[in-house]
């Protein structure tokens, strides 16, 4: 009997994409919260998003990336919280970079490669990806902050695995969902780096 083509049960749960989106609206109230340091108020500026893959597991919350946008005049600077479910501007989502590139050090190759079918994801793709976390992903301030609490220091070629597989949790979503969370500073303008090409075609 052909099993899932997907392998990760969560991959498919609605309810794993409802907690990232809970995390989210989280990070987002406390960037609110916080408001401009102007002193004004900050006003909702939602990104719309058309996440590639798995679109059936996901909710109309899924369509915006939460951001706001400064009300005083004169100001009007926008403030995009840090995200779990959106890597940077990668039409892919979060965890689906994370986990397929994560994969190739860890999980068999065919499993990676049923994973990659059903979700359809590009050679090219999977090749810009597999760039930005050796050239890219190593020069971040997010990384700079993460890897310095790592001993033995994490093998930066084997990244995100290496990272992924230091983290503690019983199933391999719980384990994902806290490299998510280590991961979102990166996901904003202060934590990563401007990205050369274009970055909406990873
Ligand atoms: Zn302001």
């Amino acid at each position: 009997m052909e099993t899932d083509p997907v392998c990760h049960a969560f991959l498919t749960d609605a309810n794993f994409y409802q907690l990232l989106t809970r995390i989210d609206e989280s990070i987002a109230e406390e960037v609110r919260a916080r408001g401009c340091r102007c002193g004004g108020v900050l006003h909702s500026a939602r990104y719309p998003r058309k996440p590639r893959g798995l679109r059936s597991a996901l909710d109309g919350s899924y369509a915006r990336r939460l951001s706001f946008c400064c009300a005083q005049d004169g100001c009007r600077r926008r403030h995009t919280p840090a995200s779990v479910r959106f890597l940077g501007r990668k039409v892919y989502l979060g965890v689906i970079v994370v986990l397929i590139t994560a994969l190739q050090h860890g999980l068999t190759e065919r499993r990676r490669r049923r994973l990659i079918e059903a979700l359809d994801v590009p050679a090219q793709t999977l090749w810009r990806w597999r760039c930005w976390w050796r050239e890219q992903f190593v020069q971040s301030r997010c990384w700079r902050a993460l890897a310095g609490q790592f001993v033995p220091p994490l093998a930066t070629a084997c990244l995100p695995g290496s990272l992924l597989e230091r983290l503690r949790g019983t199933v391999l979503s719980e384990r994902l969902v806290q490299l998510l969370v280590l991961l979102s500073p990166v996901t904003t303008a202060t934590g990563s780096l401007r990205v050369g090409g274009n970055p909406q075609r990873m």
